[in-house]
């Protein structure tokens, strides 16, 4: 049979398959991908592939704006970072028809992914995949640059740090595709990053609101924000390795109700962030200046009618001055007595059981104190979540204790009813 005519086939179903960067970093790396996007076209799907800039490329062009100025332009570095991914989707595409198959890249603004105009953080208000579905029709793989759209000024707009993940789940829903793949260097999603605890344990499957908390607790596995359109749109994420190691983890809607009380740890990396303390009467103000400048997430304790933010510069990695002027706007609602500027690392436990087992936060103080040789002063809780926020050189070893504690020690860990 003609191979061209079964992939146009509009009765097959499509699936999503996004590649991170160390997954293309180099050429043998993207003829592998093209070696695996081959097989699933083979299998019988219509394929859309997402790729990523190669390996540290985003990182080497942000560090080449900053060394012509401090402060690069916003739109500037947009059209710069873009250039990453564009160089990855024709690479691929090019290894793709060099296997005899056709494919087509385009970018994401040639997709139809529209944003608003918030530079460095655009937010994708709508998909029109058109010559998407015009490509896929003519049986091509599309290969797509992920982390990318356009604004309705027309402008090329970047979804933030780790945003391919975003790009994949958007088409998917958009195409109403079978499954969104997102493949990186490790097989799944773990207990614990498994870098830094060995003892860390893949997860077969979780919910999303379970992957949202990892994801926003700083296990960049998957994207928090990709989970979270995920989770709007009812799709279905399947974490793999590009490789061939067998294996997955599978974040669903239709969780059984006995889920463990923990799923994991996980840590945000050392960073600078606003500690303050709010009053009820301040929270719709600083709340709409928060939204304004699309900066989540922020972990709160509330105590007695005030509650105490947290707000981390990583969250505006590649936006510094939009941080910064939030910062300043937030800074001039409140009273200077009540913020603090602090350094450190997030390190939090996360779970269904979070907010609904009160053991579990006597536990976790005990261990942080124990680790810490003093109890926390503040403990953030958020969610599924709970965090301290300690010293770069406290954090790996906390992370194991609470994953000795929380994971390895079963009974946080075992499934529940
Ligand atoms: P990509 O570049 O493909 O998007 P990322 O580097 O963003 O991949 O994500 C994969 C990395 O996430 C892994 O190398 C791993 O170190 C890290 N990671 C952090 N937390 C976890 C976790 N709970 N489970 C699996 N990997 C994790
Ligand atoms: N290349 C972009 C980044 O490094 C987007 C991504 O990898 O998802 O953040
Ligand atoms: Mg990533």
């Amino acid at each position: 049979m003609n191979e061209n005519l079964a992939a146009s086939d509009r009765a097959l179903p499509i699936v999503v398959q996004k590649f991170g960067g160390s997954s293309v970093a180099d050429v043998s790396r993207i003829q592998q991908v093209a070696d695996r996007v081959v097989h699933t076209v083979r299998q019988g799907h219509r394929v859309v592939v997402v790729v990523s800039a190669m390996g540290k490329t985003t990182d080497q062009l942000m560090a080449l704006a900053h060394e012509v100025t401090e402060a690069p332009d916003r739109r500037e570095l947009d059209m710069l970072l873009t250039a990453g991914e564009r160089i990855a989707m024709a690479l691929l595409a090019i290894a793709i028809r060099a296997r005899g198959l056709p494919a087509t890249s385009l970018t994401g603004s040639q997709c139809g992914i529209l944003t608003n105009d918030a530079s460095g953080g655009a937010r994708i208000v709508e998909v029109r995949p058109l010559r998407v579905q015009d490509a896929l029709d003519q049986g091509h793989v599309v290969i797509v640059a992920g982390f990318q759209g356009v604004s309705y000024r027309r402008e090329i707009t970047t979804l933030g740090r780790g945003g391919s993940d975003t790009t994949a789940v958007a088409l998917a829903a958009a195409l109403r595709a079978q499954a969104c793949e997102i493949y990186s260097d490790v097989d799944g999603v773990y207990s614990a990053d498994p870098r830094i605890v060995p003892k860390a344990v893949r997860l077969k499957n979780m919910s999303h609101d379970e992957m949202l908390a990892l994801a926003r607790s700083g296990a960049k596995v998957l994207g928090a924000d990709a989970v979270a359109y995920a989770r709007m749109h009812g799709i279905a994420l399947y974490a793999r390795a590009a490789d061939d190691r067998p294996g997955e983890t599978v974040v669903r809607y239709d969780m059984p109700q006995d889920r463990p009380w923990i799923t994991g740890v996980a840590h945000r990396p050392a960073v600078d962030w606003l500690q303050f303390t709010i009053r009820s009467a301040q929270h719709a103000a600083v709340d709409a200046v928060l939204q304004h400048h699309n900066l989540a997430p922020i972990l709160a304790v509330e105590h007695n009618g005030t509650a105490t933010w947290l707000l981390g510069r990583d969250v505006a990695d590649a936006v510094d001055p939009a941080y910064d002027r939030a910062l300043q706007a937030i800074l001039a609602l409140l009273d200077p007595g009540d913020t603090e500027h602090c350094t450190g690392t997030l390190v939090s436990i996360v779970g269904p059981g979070v907010g609904r087992e009160p053991k579990i936060l006597g536990a976790f103080r005990q261990v942080v104190a124990d680790v810490l040789g003093q109890p926390a002063a503040f403990v953030f809780a958020h969610g599924l979540s709970l965090s301290v926020l300690v010293t770069a050189d406290q954090a790996s070893s906390l992370l194991s204790a609470l994953h000795a504690h929380f994971v390895e020690e079963t009974p946080w860990f075992a499934a529940r009813s």
